[in-house]
């Protein structure tokens, strides 16, 4: 349920910069765009993130790069 719970609170930051902007003077229909925009942007975000995390999980990743690790050494840091 942890998903379910970051899902709202990913909606309501969407939905305190959509009032946000809807306080600059734009157009609500803009506004709307935007958020939308935005949300789907930070979805596709974070499904390659965990797409990528899943996929580094067998051997790890770099504490200090982030690169996945391989044959148990970080290509960048080793
Ligand atoms: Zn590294």
């Amino acid at each position: 349920m942890l998903s379910a719970k970051r899902e709202w609170i990913l909606i309501a930051g969407v939905m305190l910069f959509m009032i946000g902007l809807l306080g600059t003077g734009l157009a609500l229909i803009y506004s709307v765009i935007i958020a939308i925009g935005l949300y789907a942007a930070i979805k596709v975000y974070v499904g390659r993130k965990k797409l990528k995390i899943a996929r580094d999980v067998p051997e790890g990743i770099c504490v200090q790069c982030g690169s996945s690790i391989s044959g148990g050494k970080c290509p960048h840091c080793d």
